[in-house]
């Protein structure tokens, strides 16, 4: 949390000098900004390509607990969460606009923290912040982050395009940032009930970066393009494998079987999840917010991935009447069920 120990109330801005201070170093840098902040609307052009758009809203108590995430990593991660969505598509992100909505009880200080996150984030994937709306909230801190980008035409993956006989595959590691969650809680309660003991995540780094820190794929994206592989279907891991293989397979109208052995899981994870009581393959099914990337390519890409260490594949798409199905390490099959983080809550 921060300290309003002199600091800077928001009032001695105003509306208009707070988004100036704000966005002063902002610049564009991408070809398809024409017009970004400083009028009523801005100008975009993409030419020839298709416009990809997609919005967030992130309220205070319900998708995060400013006890326990930094500021400055709630402007990245609000970023880098929306810039996934456009990555799903198989598309290229271009701008975002930020909207903002402020309790009295932030300074300036602290929303400077997580503008200075979101730029970040911003200068990191090249993408131009070109807008965004100010405003008191009685409720909290309310955060909105609209990103927009471009693909080509026939280079757009749908959830719909899973064909029968495709690959799955999941990019990096899965589980990791549920696991963080969990030891970031653990922490939270003990501080609450004891504020002298600091928070012990050492050498716990990598799952608590998965939560806090989650840095969207585009890498993965690109790095299908050098491939030379067009994916059929893909969507980003925000909600846990299972939910979002679901997905897939319900909007193309396909089944899938997926190998348990085959899902990748970081050893901390793996560690950590077993730790808690946890199964770690539970906590990648059904975990969710790894910001990962989950998609289907045809079965004669296969020797393209293969020798990828930032690619896995963990089963293959199915016809729809074989239903959706996981084999586990022991041989068993288990129907796969959307879960989501209600699975975790039920059992609290
Ligand atoms: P309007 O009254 O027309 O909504 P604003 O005064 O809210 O205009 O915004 C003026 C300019 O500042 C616009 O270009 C808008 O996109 C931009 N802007 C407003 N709030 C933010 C923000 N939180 N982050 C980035 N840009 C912002
Ligand atoms: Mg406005």
């Amino acid at each position: 949390m921060f300290d309003n120990k002199d600091k800077t109330n928001l009032n001695e801005l105003g509306e208009f000098g707070l988004i100036e201070y704000l966005t002063k170093q902002v610049e564009l840098t991408q070809k398809s900004s024409v017009k970004g902040i400083g009028d009523d609307a801005a100008v975009l052009d993409f030419s020839n390509y298709k416009t990809l758009i997609s919005t967030d809203l992130l309220l205070e108590n319900v998708h995060f607990d400013l006890r326990y995430v930094p500021l400055k990593h709630l402007g990245y991660k609000a970023i880098q969460v929306n810039l996934s969505d456009i990555y799903a598509m198989n598309g290229m992100a271009s701008q975002v606009t930020i909207s903002i909505g402020l309790s009295s009880k932030f300074p300036l200080e602290a929303v400077e923290e997580i503008y200075e996150g979101a730029l970040i984030a911003c200068k990191k994937y090249g993408v131009d912040l070109i807008g965004g709306d100010t405003s008191a909230s009685t409720q909290g801190l309310v955060i909105s982050v609209t990103s927009i980008g471009y693909a080509e035409t026939d280079k757009i993956a749908y959830r719909s395009a899973a064909k029968e006989g495709d690959l799955i595959c999941v990019s990096g590691d899965l589980g990791g940032a549920y696991v963080g969650l969990q030891l970031l809680e653990r922490e939270k309660q003990i501080f609450l009930e004891n504020p002298n003991i600091q928070p012990d995540l050492e050498g716990k780094d990598y799952i608590v970066e998965r939560q806090l820190k989650p840095e969207a794929r585009k890498d993965i994206v690109e790095l299908l393009a050098a491939l030379e592989i067009q994916p059929h279907a893909m969507i980003d891991v925000s909600d846990g494998l299972a939910s979002e293989i679901l997905h897939i397979c319900k909007a193309s109208n396909v089944g899938c079987k997926l190998y348990e052995e085959k899902i990748p899981i970081d050893p901390m994870t793996y560690e950590t999840a077993r730790e808690f009581g946890l199964d770690p393959t539970v906590c990648a099914l059904s975990g969710g917010e790894d910001y990962e990337l989950l998609f289907t390519i045809p079965q004669d890409d296969y020797d393209k991935v293969k020798g990828q260490l930032d690619i896995s594949v963990i089963g293959h798409i199915t016809e729809a009447s074989a239903g959706y199905q996981m084999i586990s390490k022991s041989g068993n099959v288990h129907d796969i069920k959307a879960q989501g983080w209600n699975a975790f809550k039920s059992e609290e």
